[in-house]
């Protein structure tokens, strides 16, 4: 598991959101266009921290207290079916859309024409999304729900093997027993674990009483396993007191699913600092839970549709399944299908969370320096390469249309 703290971060780094940081241009265009890179700070923060949204619906509704109160008591068969027919009552809101929003890559590509404009330019170089040039990303999660979940993971794993994949595992820490020298010997297979709050009760971001007692039981779990990673349970969140929980990345966001208890979005096909500190990874294809369970949808053309969407604008493809529901028979087949369509994507980049949010972090760090016309990756070369915008599929623009799901 990689250490925390790996990366150096000098006093000037400053991980931030802007319109700058995120397209990485020559650092002497820097100057003169502040007012742009405020700007867009401010714009991309009204998407990624879900600020569309007002105060209250930012956080679980107090309706749910009442919700997991009595969940233990209703079998899971009939919860889902409760469930589905909620969601098919629940007005579609008019934002953000779903499966696909693009209204921050709007902000990403209007705010790069101001600066293209500022400096008369064309075209110029910028640092390349993903290591060694890579078209795009993709990341496979899973959160494991209870005992059958456990039991499925390694036939699971076995699958995402087969197609030279790894993935993360995240474990509520106190729902079920763990073996943790199973998960040894997973890792020692090249998957990794993170955290998935301690039960699925519905309590962490309840209150604040609530996460400040359960805060340092996951906390303490997770540095005593090594577990870097972090998503909510049932991804009920609070942004400002997850980078509490100390942990390196969070992936409790996703960037839009307006079928969850939380319903929500940040807009965002690629990794953002949460803080100063925490990477935020949003899960970018819809849960295997809510297309089977919610929406009684195929999992194959939305899943696929949504991949390809995001591959063609170079984002990052992150799943979130469940070894509970997608761990055999015909979904487990499914899930085969959806690994073999992100095998074969072109030059795409496969990642462990821990990677891609430890690639952000070293892309941040980094700056782009011209000398005589040549572009270089000043303080950390290597995987972090200049690329023209003119070959950035985001900067051209090429989004396939998604209308008609
Ligand atoms: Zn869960």
């Amino acid at each position: 598991m990689p250490a925390r703290g790996h990366l150096p971060r000098p006093a000037e780094i400053s991980f931030t959101n802007d319109v700058f940081s995120f397209w990485k241009l020559p650092e002497a265009w820097r100057a003169g266009t502040e007012r742009i890179i405020e700007e867009s700070e401010r714009s991309a923060q009204h998407y990624l921290f879900e600020e569309y949204l007002d105060d209250r619906r930012r956080r679980p509704s107090p309706l749910l207290n009442y919700y997991y109160t009595f969940k233990d008591l209703i079998p899971t068969g009939v919860r889902h079916w409760l469930n589905s027919i909620a969601i098919r009552n629940r007005r579609r809101p008019a934002f953000p859309d779903w499966p696909c929003e693009d209204a921050l890559l709007r902000i990403w590509r209007r705010g790069l024409a101001a600066i293209l404009e500022r400096w008369n330019a064309q075209d110029a170089w910028h640092l390349a999304f993903w290591p060694e040039g890579k078209s795009c990303c993709v990341v496979l999660t899973h959160d494991v729900e209870g005992p059958e979940g456990l039991r499925a993971m390694e036939p699971m794993a076995d699958l995402e093997e087969r197609y030279g994949f790894r993935s993360a595992w995240n474990l509520a820490l106190e729902q079920y027993p763990i073996d943790w020298k199973r998960i040894d010997q997973l890792r020692a297979r090249g998957f990794e674990f993170g955290a998935h709050g301690l039960k699925h009760d519905g309590r962490l971001f309840r209150s604040e009483r609530d996460f400040q007692t359960l805060a340092p039981r996951i906390r303490a779990i997770a540095r005593e396993h090594g577990l870097c990673g972090f998503r909510a349970p049932s991804t009920l969140r609070r942004a400002q007191w997850i980078p509490q929980l100390e942990c390196d990345f969070d992936s409790s966001f996703s960037d839009t699913d307006i079928f969850e208890p939380q319903p929500g979005g940040t807009c965002s096909i690629f990794p953002f600092f949460l803080d100063r500190k925490v990477v935020e990874l949003p899960y970018t294809l819809p849960q295997d839970h809510t297309l089977i369970n919610l929406l009684g949808r195929d999992l194959m053309p939305t899943w696929i549709r949504k991949a390809r969407w995001i591959a063609s604008l170079g984002g990052m493809i992150l799943t979130l399944t469940h070894p509970d529901y997608c761990g055999s028979g015909i979904y487990l087949e499914a899930y085969a299908k959806l690994l073999e369509y992100l095998a074969g994507i072109d030059n795409a980049w496969y990642a462990l969370p821990s990677q891609a949010a430890q690639w952000w972090r070293l892309r941040a760090c980094a700056k782009l320096q011209i000398a005589d016309g040549h572009p270089f990756a000043g303080g950390h070369p290597g995987a972090i390469v200049p690329r023209l915008l003119s070959q950035e599929p985001l900067a051209r623009w090429e989004c396939k249309a998604w209308r008609g799901f």
